[in-house]
């Protein structure tokens, strides 16, 4: 993945898409393999905002039945099965428990309620892949999946199933699609504002954040994917309400399912969720009208999901428990006089196509599960103000996907793995980060097999795949690669030896001398 700012301005474009999250890619990806001349650009690096900071959730979203959204949750559990399809490394399966305890209160009909809410949820979802459809455990099964709950008046629980993804990983697979299918796509580079047209284009002035450069380029359309940048622009700023959410890492828990479970202070539902070993546990949701460049996380945030999963644990979590963090703003849609404060929780997530002229549009809202379908719809849209027919093809296509029988692909590259001295787990990760691209990871090893090694013995990441990451995936700062590509800056608390270490490791394929090594290195210490 080559990036290439100079190639901005020596030509102009149908399309520019300005925000690399998980909108501005898929429409990339989509636009480049319609045959659009496309160009995609973001400030900071690939999915550096909202799009690594969810739930990593490929989900229906149980939980808006109860606000009777059946046309988002039906459109979500298409795009869900759709996804597990085609895109099978990058999207897994993964079963929730919803524990039920008889303090609760109505327990019966909210059992009742459950129940009819998850045969809809299996209905909606039509014939789906992982055919694990709702069941119902008691409390003494359900222990053996979730031995750390507290089984005092546990009932028992529905399992049910979704899925999971690496959103951050996500994104940056289908920026490497759109340049492979044709676009041109730098990261680290801002829009700054609109020139005057010339000869029937679009101009705007663009910045190159690494060398700080500005140069000029034409399009003949626009979409703004810039999520919470939107409420900045005095445009778009109408149409968008924020509001926050935070995530922290706690240590794994047993098992490999997740738990849907509801806050007993406020009634709202929040999740417990394996990833990559440890565990996720999220999410707040608060109105935001803060500075969108500096979202924090506030210590009312962390005892809010402290105390919201500790009323389910055997043993407490406390803050010492906490590895790590991370905070996403969401835009909701706003829709006559709604007032966020009351509850963002009930809000729709459903997404909008906003267009200010015929030819500058702007992506509002949505989910990173239904983003594949949105973005069709801004290429449509696009498409038919240039008067190109072709049809979308971002159903059938992913980038890293294999494209013989997955199973029989996931067997056969398991075994070249075990070969190779890559434990189980590390595969397992390994095959889900790259995909088919793996291959060129295990080409490293065959060189040099030392680098099938994990770079920390508690998470399942290699050194082959740090350095293909810094050498093949348009890595400029150490936390792209320590925070999007693998994220270890928030699965472990890496001291300033083990920062040191890993940047000099690829120092020399990112051309780093001793005096950037340090910057790099202070720059994640000072965000850890
Ligand atoms: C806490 C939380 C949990 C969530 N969990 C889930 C989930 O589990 N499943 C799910 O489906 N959805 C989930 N969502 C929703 C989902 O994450 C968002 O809908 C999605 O990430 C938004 O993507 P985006 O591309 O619109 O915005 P973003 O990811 O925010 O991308 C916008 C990009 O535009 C760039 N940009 C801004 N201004 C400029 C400029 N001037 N020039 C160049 N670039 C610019 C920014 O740097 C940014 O990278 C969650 C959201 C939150 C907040």
């Amino acid at each position: 993945m080559r990036r290439d700012f100079a190639a901005l301005s020596c030509q102009s474009f149908d399309l520019l898409v300005c925000g690399g999250g998980i909108y501005g890619a898929w429409t990339a990806y989509d636009a480049a393999l319609r045959g659009l001349k496309v160009a995609i650009i973001e400030q900071n690096d690939w999915a550096s905002a909202t799009s690594s900071a969810s739930s990593k959730l490929i989900h229906g979203g149980l939980r808006y039945l109860e606000t009777y959204d059946f046309k988002l949750v039906s459109k979500s559990l298409k795009e869900r099965e759709l996804l597990l399809q085609i895109a099978p490394h990058r999207v897994w399966p993964l079963q929730f428990g919803m524990p039920l305890y008889t303090y609760q209160r109505n327990h019966y009909l909210n059992r009742l309620k459950l129940k009819i809410g998850l045969m809809l949820y299996d209905w909606l979802a039509g014939k789906t892949r992982s055919k694990t459809h709702h069941r119902y455990l008691d409390a003494e099964s359900l222990m053996t999946h979730f031995p750390y709950l507290r089984n005092n008046a546990l009932k028992g629980s529905f399992i049910y199933s979704d899925a999971q993804t690496d959103d951050a990983r996500l994104v940056l697979e289908l920026i490497a699609g759109a340049l492979d299918a044709g676009a041109c796509c730098v990261n680290y580079c801002q829009f700054i504002q609109f020139l005057a047209r010339e000869e029937n284009l679009n101009g705007a002035l663009i910045q190159d954040q690494v060398t700080e450069k500005q140069q000029a380029i034409y399009f003949k359309q626009i979409v703004f994917t810039t999520g919470q940048w939107l409420a900045n622009d005095r445009y778009s700023q109408q149409w968008c309400l924020l509001a926050k959410g935070v995530h922290l890492i706690m240590p794994a828990v047993p098992g490999d399912k997740a738990l849907l479970l509801t806050a007993r202070s406020d009634g709202r539902v929040f999740f417990l969720i394996p990833w990559y070993g440890m565990t996720l546990l999220g999410t707040t949701d608060t109105e935001f009208r803060g500075d969108v460049t500096n979202v924090k996380v506030e210590p009312s945030d962390i005892r809010y999901l402290l105390d919201a999963v500790n009323d389910y644990l055997q043993a407490p979590w406390n803050e010492q428990d906490i590895i790590g963090h991370f905070v996403g703003v969401r835009v909701f849609k706003r829709e006559g006089q709604l007032n966020l404060q009351d509850s963002p929780s009930s809000v729709s997530r459903d997404w909008e196509l906003k267009s200010q002229t015929d030819d500058i549009h702007y992506s509002i809202g949505g989910k990173i599960t239904s983003a594949r379908q949105d973005a069709a719809a801004i290429v449509d849209k696009v498409c038919t103000q240039l008067g190109n027919s072709r049809s979308c093809a971002t159903q059938q296509l992913f980038p890293w996907a294999p494209s013989n029988t997955f199973r029989i692909w996931w067997e056969q590259m398991q075994s070249h793995a075990s070969v190779l001295g890559i434990d189980d787990e590390s595969t397992r990760w390994l095959l889900r980060r790259h995909g088919t691209e793996t291959s060129k990871i295990f080409h490293r090893i065959e060189k040099q097999p030392q680098l099938a090694q994990r770079i920390i013995p508690s998470l399942p990441f290699i050194y082959a795949d740090l350095l293909h990451c810094a050498e093949s995936e348009m890595v400029i700062h150490l936390d792209d690669l320590l925070r999007r590509r693998m994220p270890l800056l928030i699965l472990t608390k890496l001291s300033k030896e083990q920062l040191q270490h890993i940047a000099q490791c690829v120092a020399d394929t990112l051309n780093w001398d001793a005096v950037r090594v340090a910057q790099e290195v202070n720059r994640c210490s000072n965000d850890a």
